[in-house]
């Protein structure tokens, strides 16, 4: 039986919002068996939101969060870093209505949880086995899941712009594939649409510290981290919102030109087609022993 997993101890970091570009912080503490991911806004009596698609509010450019009008925005990138570390019960606390965005990646968030360090604890898993494979589509964006022995997701993303006109990448999510070929993959935007996200009051915070940004020919930062850093990125935002379904799940994720607003959905689709999955609770080897730290997560760590 696989065991539920929790930190050592508690850590903490600052940081700020992407969108909100407030200064914000961010702590990550243990929690008991069966607790699961829950936000904590401590500014608002300790109020809890926890991660799950019931919960979900206002996807837009990040996925959100919020029950009882409080809220929790850009939550995707820190919940694929704690479920790829295989934690399942934590308690996040922020001091303010959005996840701080680091450096646009989720590497900070694994440095982080490597730092408090990870425990089992005496309560069996539960994970989400697809049996059937479930679909849904929006005009040419699709998203469909297929059972498989283990976590895999293909993404393929398609824009018109030189540098993206194609990428595809697939994957089988493991603590050590999603450390080393997707935590460190930056989110990207495009140069011609920040002007309209600034007048609209978003990524406020945004800069060429925390986000990649494609002008017409190439990308205005001075290097990629990886050829395909953007697939990747479309990978570990799937993951982080896939996490809202409240389980680790068993399939096959496919995944072309989808959006948080998709991810999303189809988190709540699985889990109302209760006949295309199964609830077990046994012994898999999805979660290998931990690894050390590479060097590239270190150094985007400290950024
Ligand atoms: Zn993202």
């Amino acid at each position: 039986m696989e065991a539920q997993r929790t930190l050592r101890r508690p850590i903490s970091c600052v940081g700020i919002g992407l969108h909100s570009g407030c200064k914000v912080n961010l702590s990550l503490k243990p929690a008991g068996p069966d607790y699961g991911i829950r936000f904590r806004r401590t500014d608002m009596g300790n109020f809890e939101v926890p991660a799950t698609v019931s919960n979900l509010a206002g996807i837009q450019l990040a996925t959100g969060l919020a029950r009882d009008q409080v809220s929790v925005e850009t939550v995707e990138h820190l919940l694929a870093a704690i479920v790829s570390m295989g934690v399942d019960n934590v308690v996040v606390e922020l001091n303010s209505p959005e996840v701080p965005i680091m450096d646009g990646s989720a590497a900070p968030f694994i440095y982080l949880i490597q730092e408090a360090g990870v425990k089992r604890q005496p309560k069996g898993r539960k994970y989400l086995k697809i049996v059937r494979p479930i679909a849904l589509s929006r005009g040419d964006k699709r998203i469909a899941i297929y059972p498989s022995e283990h976590f895999k997701v293909t993404y393929s993303v398609s824009y018109d712009h030189p540098l993206l006109r194609h990428q595809s990448r697939t994957l089988r999510v493991t603590e050590e594939s999603f450390v080393e070929e997707i935590a460190p993959a930056r989110t990207f935007t495009f140069l011609k649409d920040v002007e309209m996200l600034r007048q609209n009051g978003l990524a406020l915070g945004g800069s060429l510290e925390n986000a990649v940004v494609l002008g017409e020919t190439g990308v205005l930062n001075n290097a990629l981290r990886f050829e395909d850093e953007f697939v990747r990125h479309k990978i570990l935002d799937a993951v982080g919102d896939v996490a809202l379904v409240g389980y680790p799940v068993i399939g096959h994720l496919v995944a072309h030109r989808a959006r948080h607003s998709l991810h999303t959905e189809f988190a709540a689709k699985i889990l109302e087609e209760t006949q295309a999955w199964r609830l077990i609770e046994e012994t898999i080897d999805a979660l290998p022993v931990p690894v050390a730290v590479p060097v590239a997560v270190k150094s985007a760590a400290t950024l």
